[in-house]
């Protein structure tokens, strides 16, 4: 879903969030990019955009004047700093569809959450194809 770094990029981009905020280094930055990059992948364009995110997400600062974060755990994560910083030509990922009720996220169907609610259909059956099995069936 996301897109990747090769391990040049994911290199540079360690280099870049520890420059920025050294006060990261105890969270071993590089370890964790490498993680989501051998996983989900980032959820931006590709890697100009990861360092406009990163930018952002570094800098940014709260209310009281300090980093609004702490570290860098969120940073891989779909979030204002991505889609703050994507070109005209990025449209953010979009969370896979429920299979059963259009319009609505397979990870946080209201409708499938209803139907369980409702006794209709099995909760682990949340966000997939669910047949209730039927009496007319033979
Ligand atoms: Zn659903």
């Amino acid at each position: 879903m996301g897109f990747k770094l090769t391990a040049q990029e994911g290199q540079r981009l360690t280099t870049c969030m520890l420059a920025m905020r050294p006060d990261w280094t105890k969270n071993n930055p590089g370890q964790m990019l490498a993680s989501i990059n051998d996983g989900p992948g980032f959820p931006g364009k590709d890697f100009e955009h990861a360092l406009r995110a990163l930018a952002q997400y570094a800098t940014a600062r709260g209310g009281n004047g300090a980093h609004q974060y702490r570290t860098p755990e969120i940073y891989p994560r779909e979030g204002k700093h991505w889609t703050d910083t994507g070109t005209a030509d990025w449209t953010p990922p979009k969370p896979a569809p429920c299979p059963d009720h259009i319009g609505e996220p397979a990870h946080a169907c209201r409708c499938c959450h209803a139907d369980v609610k409702a006794g209709i259909r099995p909760a682990e059956r949340i966000g997939k194809h669910y047949e209730p099995e039927s009496e007319e069936e033979e």
